[in-house]
Protein backbone atom coordinates (compact mmCIF):
# COMPACT_ATOMS: atom_id res chain seq x y z
CA UNK A 1 0.00 0.00 0.00
CA UNK A 2 1.14 3.20 -1.02
CA UNK A 3 1.69 5.93 1.93
CA UNK A 4 0.70 9.19 1.02
CA UNK A 5 1.88 12.30 2.90
CA UNK A 6 0.49 16.03 3.34
CA UNK A 7 2.52 18.46 4.12
CA UNK A 8 2.92 22.41 3.79
CA UNK A 9 6.40 23.94 2.80
CA UNK A 10 8.65 24.59 0.53
CA UNK A 11 9.19 21.66 -2.02
CA UNK A 12 12.91 22.86 -2.90
CA UNK A 13 13.72 21.56 0.25
CA UNK A 14 12.81 18.34 0.36
CA UNK A 15 14.94 15.01 0.59
CA UNK A 16 13.25 12.67 -1.61
CA UNK A 17 14.68 10.59 -5.15
CA UNK A 18 12.20 13.10 -6.65
CA UNK A 19 10.04 16.50 -6.46
CA UNK A 20 7.61 17.44 -9.74
CA UNK A 21 7.81 20.60 -11.07
CA UNK A 22 4.68 22.53 -11.97
CA UNK A 23 6.09 24.00 -15.42
CA UNK A 24 5.37 25.76 -17.95
CA UNK A 25 5.52 24.47 -21.97
CA UNK A 26 8.85 25.90 -22.71
CA UNK A 27 10.45 24.17 -19.78
CA UNK A 28 12.84 27.24 -19.23
CA UNK A 29 11.81 28.06 -16.13
CA UNK A 30 8.97 31.04 -14.57
CA UNK A 31 7.42 32.28 -11.78
CA UNK A 32 5.93 30.21 -8.88
CA UNK A 33 7.12 26.78 -8.22
CA UNK A 34 9.13 26.57 -11.19
CA UNK A 35 10.90 29.54 -10.03
CA UNK A 36 12.00 28.26 -7.02
CA UNK A 37 13.17 24.96 -8.22
CA UNK A 38 15.33 26.45 -10.41
CA UNK A 39 17.00 29.00 -8.13
CA UNK A 40 17.56 26.22 -5.33
CA UNK A 41 18.77 23.96 -8.32
CA UNK A 42 20.64 26.25 -10.02
CA UNK A 43 21.61 27.12 -13.80
CA UNK A 44 22.16 23.56 -14.49
CA UNK A 45 19.31 22.72 -14.39
CA UNK A 46 18.31 25.01 -17.12
CA UNK A 47 20.87 23.71 -19.63
CA UNK A 48 19.17 20.04 -18.80
CA UNK A 49 15.55 21.60 -19.50
CA UNK A 50 16.98 23.05 -22.53
CA UNK A 51 17.71 19.96 -24.67
CA UNK A 52 13.95 18.98 -24.55
CA UNK A 53 12.93 21.70 -27.05
CA UNK A 54 9.43 22.06 -24.54
CA UNK A 55 6.97 19.61 -23.58
CA UNK A 56 3.31 19.66 -24.22
CA UNK A 57 0.55 20.38 -21.38
CA UNK A 58 -0.04 17.01 -19.55
CA UNK A 59 3.52 15.54 -20.72
CA UNK A 60 6.49 14.65 -18.02
CA UNK A 61 9.94 15.28 -18.71
CA UNK A 62 13.16 14.16 -16.19
CA UNK A 63 16.35 15.68 -15.30
CA UNK A 64 18.69 15.76 -12.25
CA UNK A 65 17.98 18.02 -9.73
CA UNK A 66 21.37 18.99 -9.60
CA UNK A 67 22.02 21.17 -6.56
CA UNK A 68 18.76 20.14 -4.76
CA UNK A 69 17.99 17.78 -2.28
CA UNK A 70 16.49 15.78 -4.40
CA UNK A 71 17.91 13.31 -7.37
CA UNK A 72 15.47 14.42 -9.84
CA UNK A 73 13.14 16.82 -10.73
CA UNK A 74 10.24 15.74 -13.04
CA UNK A 75 8.47 19.07 -14.94
CA UNK A 76 5.64 18.91 -16.52
CA UNK A 77 3.68 21.77 -17.27
CA UNK A 78 -0.04 21.37 -16.21
CA UNK A 79 -3.26 22.93 -18.06
CA UNK A 80 -3.91 26.63 -17.86
CA UNK A 81 -7.99 27.00 -16.61
CA UNK A 82 -10.15 28.27 -19.30
CA UNK A 83 -13.16 27.16 -16.93
CA UNK A 84 -13.30 23.20 -17.13
CA UNK A 85 -13.92 23.05 -21.59
CA UNK A 86 -10.52 22.72 -22.25
CA UNK A 87 -9.52 18.91 -21.36
CA UNK A 88 -8.24 20.70 -18.06
CA UNK A 89 -9.71 17.68 -15.65
CA UNK A 90 -7.90 14.94 -18.33
CA UNK A 91 -4.85 16.89 -19.03
CA UNK A 92 -4.12 17.85 -14.95
CA UNK A 93 -4.79 14.17 -14.13
CA UNK A 94 -1.99 13.37 -17.41
CA UNK A 95 0.68 15.38 -15.33
CA UNK A 96 0.17 13.45 -12.35
CA UNK A 97 0.05 9.51 -13.88
CA UNK A 98 3.01 10.63 -16.34
CA UNK A 99 4.90 12.24 -13.29
CA UNK A 100 4.29 8.88 -11.40
CA UNK A 101 5.43 6.92 -14.38
CA UNK A 102 8.70 8.54 -15.02
CA UNK A 103 9.55 8.27 -11.13
CA UNK A 104 8.68 4.71 -11.46
CA UNK A 105 11.19 3.78 -14.42
CA UNK A 106 13.57 5.81 -12.64
CA UNK A 107 13.32 3.54 -8.90
CA UNK A 108 12.38 6.59 -6.64
CA UNK A 109 11.03 4.95 -4.13
CA UNK A 110 9.72 8.77 -3.30
CA UNK A 111 7.98 11.94 -4.61
CA UNK A 112 6.84 14.70 -4.02
CA UNK A 113 3.84 16.79 -6.07
CA UNK A 114 3.35 20.21 -5.64
CA UNK A 115 -0.56 21.79 -6.28
CA UNK A 116 0.02 21.80 -10.06
CA UNK A 117 -2.09 24.42 -11.90
CA UNK A 118 -3.40 26.05 -8.90
CA UNK A 119 -1.26 29.56 -8.98
CA UNK A 120 -0.56 31.62 -11.77
CA UNK A 121 -2.48 28.62 -14.21
CA UNK A 122 -6.27 29.26 -12.11
CA UNK A 123 -7.14 25.65 -11.83
CA UNK A 124 -9.23 25.52 -9.06
CA UNK A 125 -8.04 24.36 -5.97
CA UNK A 126 -10.79 21.58 -4.81
CA UNK A 127 -11.15 20.30 -7.87
CA UNK A 128 -7.32 19.89 -8.40
CA UNK A 129 -6.85 18.20 -5.47
CA UNK A 130 -9.38 15.73 -5.93
CA UNK A 131 -7.99 15.19 -9.68
CA UNK A 132 -4.22 14.55 -7.85
CA UNK A 133 -5.68 12.45 -4.89
CA UNK A 134 -7.75 10.15 -7.59
CA UNK A 135 -4.59 9.64 -9.85
CA UNK A 136 -2.19 8.81 -6.96
CA UNK A 137 -4.82 6.30 -5.36
CA UNK A 138 -5.46 4.69 -8.84
CA UNK A 139 -1.58 4.44 -9.16
CA UNK A 140 -1.16 0.47 -7.76
CA UNK A 141 2.07 -0.08 -9.03
CA UNK A 142 5.21 -1.04 -6.59
CA UNK A 143 7.13 2.48 -6.86
CA UNK A 144 6.72 5.01 -6.04
CA UNK A 145 6.09 3.73 -2.56
CA UNK A 146 5.52 7.39 -0.96
CA UNK A 147 4.00 10.09 -2.39
CA UNK A 148 4.06 13.57 -0.45
CA UNK A 149 1.56 16.41 -1.53
CA UNK A 150 3.67 19.27 -0.95
CA UNK A 151 1.37 22.22 -0.39
CA UNK A 152 2.56 25.88 0.11
CA UNK A 153 -0.08 27.50 2.42
CA UNK A 154 -1.97 25.58 5.05
CA UNK A 155 -5.45 26.28 3.11
CA UNK A 156 -3.96 23.99 0.49
CA UNK A 157 -2.95 21.36 3.06
CA UNK A 158 -6.53 21.62 4.46
CA UNK A 159 -8.10 20.39 1.61
CA UNK A 160 -6.02 17.44 0.89
CA UNK A 161 -6.32 16.17 4.40
CA UNK A 162 -10.01 16.49 4.62
CA UNK A 163 -9.96 14.93 0.99
CA UNK A 164 -7.74 11.88 2.44
CA UNK A 165 -9.89 11.55 5.50
CA UNK A 166 -12.98 11.00 3.53
CA UNK A 167 -11.27 8.20 0.29
CA UNK A 168 -9.03 6.40 2.72
P1 LIG B 1 0.96 26.87 -12.06
O1 LIG B 1 1.46 27.76 -13.17
O2 LIG B 1 0.99 25.40 -12.44
O3 LIG B 1 -0.34 27.32 -11.52
P2 LIG B 1 2.41 28.00 -9.77
O4 LIG B 1 3.84 27.83 -9.45
O5 LIG B 1 1.91 29.37 -10.07
O6 LIG B 1 2.11 26.96 -10.95
O7 LIG B 1 1.56 27.41 -8.57
C1 LIG B 1 1.44 26.03 -8.30
C2 LIG B 1 1.40 25.81 -6.81
O8 LIG B 1 2.74 25.83 -6.29
C3 LIG B 1 0.64 26.88 -6.03
O9 LIG B 1 -0.18 26.22 -5.07
C4 LIG B 1 1.76 27.66 -5.32
O10 LIG B 1 1.32 28.22 -4.10
C5 LIG B 1 2.76 26.56 -5.08
N1 LIG B 1 4.16 26.94 -4.78
C6 LIG B 1 4.84 28.08 -5.07
N2 LIG B 1 6.11 27.99 -4.63
C7 LIG B 1 6.24 26.76 -4.04
C8 LIG B 1 7.30 26.07 -3.38
N3 LIG B 1 8.51 26.61 -3.23
N4 LIG B 1 7.05 24.82 -2.89
C9 LIG B 1 5.84 24.24 -3.04
N5 LIG B 1 4.81 24.84 -3.65
C10 LIG B 1 5.00 26.08 -4.14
Amino acid sequence: MMKIEVICGDITQLEVCAIVNAANCTLLGGGGVDGAIHRAAGPDLLEACRKFNGCQTGEARITPGFRLPAKFVIHTPGPVWHGGTRREPELLRACYENSLTLAEENNCRSLAFPCISTGVYGYPKQAAAEIALAAVLSWKNKLPEKVIFCCFSERDAEIYRSLLAEKL
